[in-house]
């Protein structure tokens, strides 16, 4: 990207902040156990009327390096505690999960923010789930009193993308994570690489001797879903279970998955849910 186009993106970024311009779409999570809804997953959208649509892989780098991350962050902790509320009437229970930049930790007072936000609007501090990943720049060991604050006050903490960066099988047992998100690049190749397999179940393993639950990411087919599950993960997460959805079409996904779900296990998949996905969500 040229420095111009760069400078395009960042200021068309800071306008949809300004004008509340973006906004989220919800990834569900299930248990193996019974496919019953465990999170969702928040994730930035953003659809300019010049520049299209501009993934958050592209302008959440962006806003780190332009100084935009912190209004980001907290403009999305206030839509995420709202949606909590909103889905809360609906009689709608879930964990929500917010992907947050390890740059936010570095100001000592973030999780005392995150939790007065949450106290300000009345929503459990155990509803929610920070993910984050290891930055090239910021090993996460450094964040441990951050981290530490983050648990003391009820906020689950997820590794996500374990396995791509400097993160090891021995952080998990250093720092208090609750969760470990299995990167989707070994979920996409753990049907053909038997390293692959043997890496998941011994992340699996380690995790739940440590206390931690394991979720298997990107899952998109049933093979994969049948290999992590016999891996030993907790969760899952993937276009075959839903892919990111707006807000109101997650009450219709979540009574049409519990039917769907039985099958999916069973392997018997073509027939249940392809009706569901036939039948329009709403
Ligand atoms: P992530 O946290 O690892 O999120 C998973 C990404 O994989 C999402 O892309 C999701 O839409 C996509 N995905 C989900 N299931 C599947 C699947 O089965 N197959 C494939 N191929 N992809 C799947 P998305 O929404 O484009 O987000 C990209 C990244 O941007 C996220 O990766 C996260 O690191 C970051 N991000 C997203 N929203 C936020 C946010 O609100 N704040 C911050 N700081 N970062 C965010
Ligand atoms: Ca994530
Ligand atoms: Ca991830």
């Amino acid at each position: 990207m040229t420095a111009k186009a760069e400078m395009r993106l960042v200021d068309g970024l800071q306008l949809a902040l300004e004008r509340q311009a973006l906004h989220m779409v919800y990834q569900p999570k299930v248990s193996m156990r019974d496919g019953s809804l465990a999170q969702v997953e928040a994730l930035v959208r953003w659809d300019d009327p010049e520049l299209g649509t501009v993934g958050p892989a592209r302008f959440v780098p962006l806003a780190e390096q332009h100084g935009l991350i912190d209004d980001l962050t907290q403009w999305g902790l206030r839509r995420i505690l709202r949606q909590w509320l909103d889905w809360r009437q609906e009689g709608i229970d879930a964990c929500i999960a917010f992907n947050i930049s390890a740059l936010s930790l570095q100001h000592l007072d973030f999780p005392d923010l995150v939790e007065r936000m949450c106290r300000g609007l009345n929503v459990p501090t155990d509803r929610i789930v920070l993910e984050l990943t290891e930055g090239a720049t910021q090993p996460l060991v450094k964040m441990m009193d951050a981290l530490t604050r983050f648990r003391i006050k009820g906020i689950g903490l997820a590794i996500d993308d374990f396995g791509t960066g400097y993160s090891s099988l021995m952080q998990l047992r250093q720092l208090p994570f609750t969760e470990v998100k299995i990167d989707q690049a070994f979920i996409a190749d753990a049907p053909h690489s038997r390293d692959c397999r043997l890496i998941i179940q011994s992340v699996a393993e380690l995790a739940k001797g440590l206390g931690l639950t394991t979720t298997a990411e990107g899952v998109e087919t049933i093979e994969q879903l049948r290999i992590v599950r016999e891996l030993g993960c907790d969760y899952v997460q993937g276009y075959l279970v839903s892919p990111p959805l707006e807000p109101t079409a997650l009450k219709a996904w979540t009574s049409k998955f519990r039917r769907a779900w039985p099958a999916m296990i069973a392997e018997e998949r073509l027939a249940l849910w392809g009706d569901v996905e036939a039948d329009s969500l709403g």
